[in-house]
């Protein structure tokens, strides 16, 4: 396999503080990869050290097989999305997006021309090309910084929390837009946030960073449903966690004691069984606790008192006290459960195919 870009072994030490630790990342020519992580793992550091911005302490970065050591930012064939846009003020649209073109010395008018409105169109920009960036909506903005950093094909195109200025609808929408438009020019690209939707919506795989290592990296699907540790379980999406010792293990059933007293019984696959007597997390998502057929023999049946109540639209969102200090998340439809208030009690259950095994 011919990687586009390739990370091995990269760190950033700051006097004696690791930003970035030790990180390997291979990238497909057209693969968009998210670095996922909260403030401070390190995503920006990553990303500005293939930039070419920031040396690294240590490790090799390739871009289609070249070593970019001692390579300069603008000799690397990259381009770069901020978060500010960084658009030129005083220069209109038109002057934006050609300015990358003119930089590596492309001259001819006619050229220049024809390669802008190609990627104004591609960007829906057409119509206002002679206006300064002042004169633009936020989303114009970010889709003239897009234009500007995509009309040069560059080899590998960096993203930096792009969306952040959007209002939250808009930025829903110029997701999807930047991924269709990425794929469509089979652009290479790596894109860094702390938003666990957007990743999951622009990527085709997350690499979660946690104190400047990649904890894991894999499709969004899989991060979802197979987060491999607990921090991963609790960053993607909402997770209620057990933590406990396995009491037993018998053909894809492990049964665990809790800590708060429960016994869960979970269908772990073969590869990943974890032995008597181990200490291990359950991971239950709110959306897969069930309050319906509850037959006594029924298996992980748990009870608890509503504590609040709240309405997300799609779902309603309990809070429930299920004792020994544990507050546990339960989504339900809200047109099945419409009598249930605070103060109730509730009973439910995980199937045991829905509890995931993390942090053995
Ligand atoms: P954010 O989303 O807040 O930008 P991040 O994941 O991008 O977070 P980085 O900007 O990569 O985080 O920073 C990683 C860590 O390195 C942080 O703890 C930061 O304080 C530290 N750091 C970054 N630059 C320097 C520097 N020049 N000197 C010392 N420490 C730094």
């Amino acid at each position: 396999m011919d990687y586009q870009l390739e990370l091995t072994n990269i760190a950033k030490h700051y006097k004696n503080f690791v930003a970035v630790d030790g990180v390997d990342l291979q990238i497909a020519p057209g693969e968009i990869v998210s670095l996922l992580g909260s403030s401070g793992c390190g995503k920006t550091t990553t990303l500005r050290m293939v930039a070419g911005l920031i040396e690294p302490t240590h490790g090799t970065i390739r871009i289609q097989g070249q070593d970019m050591a001692g390579i300069p930012p603008h000799k690397r064939d990259i381009s770069m999305v901020f978060q500010n846009y960084a658009l030129f003020p005083h220069l209109t649209v038109y002057e934006n997006i050609v300015y990358g073109l003119k930089m590596r010395k492309i001259r001819d008018k006619k050229v220049l021309m024809e390669r802008a409105r190609e990627m104004m169109d591609i960007v829906q920009l057409s119509g206002v090309e002679n206006r300064l960036p002042r004169e633009l909506s936020g989303g114009q903005q970010q889709r003239v910084s897009l234009a500007r950093a995509m009309i040069v094909k560059p080899k590998v195109m960096l993203f930096d929390e792009p969306l952040s200025n959007l209002d939250a609808k808009l930025r829903e929408r110029t997701r999807v837009e930047i991924r269709n438009l990425l794929k469509r020019m089979n652009v290479t690209a790596i894109y860094v946030t702390h938003d666990q939707e957007e990743a999951l919506t622009i990527s085709d795989r997350i690499a979660v960073m946690n104190k400047g290592k990649i904890e894991q990296i894999t499709v969004p699907a899989q991060l979802y449903t197979h987060p491999a540790t607990r921090f991963i379980a609790g960053f993607v999406g909402h997770a209620n966690f057990f933590e406990g010792t396995v009491a037993a293990v018998q053909d894809d059933l492990v049964t665990v004691n809790t800590a708060g007293g429960h016994v869960l019984q979970a269908a772990i696959p073969q590869a990943d069984r974890p032995a008597v007597g181990e200490a291990v997390t359950l991971v239950a998502r709110p959306e897969n606790i069930r309050v319906e057929d509850l037959t006594p023999d029924a298996p992980n049946q748990l009870s608890g008192r509503i504590l609040a109540r709240i309405y997300l639209g799609s779902t309603i969102r309990y809070l429930v006290d299920a004792g020994e200090g544990k507050e546990l998340e339960v989504d339900l439809q809200p047109k099945y459960h419409t009598g249930l208030q605070e103060g109730d009690t509730l009973r439910f259950s995980v199937d045991p195919g829905k509890l995931i095994l993390v942090d053995r």
